[in-house]
């Protein structure tokens, strides 16, 4: 088993290792990390600024293919939204997800900013998407990670880890396809 970063477009440097290293220890699976994807331009929609998430995503999934990962997770700056939602932090399908940075900085809130903060949220947030991938569905406890946010006061209320209740779920997921 295991799980592949894969950045969409060039990341800040020093982000992967770390976020690497935070995940293999939360999901006790190898993870490595894959080669940059570019963003899809068809993906741009100039009117909201914003890319279209489930088209980064496929993006991810078909060019991640060939890594021979279990599991990708996309990263991305750019802004991610589905029809119907304003943002999204991220978004997964099956075994695929991607989750964006571009609202987890405080200078996105405009304060300044605090690397401490940015990286926990990243984990935060990449470990809610991998959740998924591991069938978990949202859970109503707002301290576990697979509780929804839909605000970053949302995403700073949970820390990295599941609840007792998505922690027996995701032990209890098959080693094997
Ligand atoms: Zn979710
Ligand atoms: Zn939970």
């Amino acid at each position: 088993m295991s799980i592949i970063l894969i950045p969409v477009e060039n990341l800040e440097p020093g982000l992967l290792p770390d976020l690497r290293e935070a995940l293999r220890r939360i999901f006790r699976e190898e993870v490595a990390t894959g080669e940059m994807v570019r963003l899809p331009e068809r993906a741009r929609n100039d009117l909201r600024d914003q890319y279209e998430a489930e088209t980064v995503l496929d993006a991810v999934a078909r060019l991640g293919q060939g890594t021979g990962g279990d599991r990708r997770l996309g990263i991305t700056d750019a802004d991610l939204y589905v029809p119907g939602l304003n943002f999204i932090f991220g978004l997964a399908k099956q075994r695929d997800a991607v989750i964006s940075l571009h609202r987890l900085r405080q200078s996105f809130y405009g304060l300044f900013d605090d690397r401490k903060i940015f990286c926990h949220r990243v984990l935060v947030e990449a470990v809610h998407e991998l959740g998924h991938t591991y069938g978990l569905p949202h859970c109503r406890n707002p301290a576990c990670v697979m509780h929804f946010s839909s605000t970053i006061a949302e995403t700073d209320r949970k820390g990295p880890g599941f609840c007792p209740s998505c922690h027996r779920n995701i032990a209890a997921v098959p080693i094997r396809r």
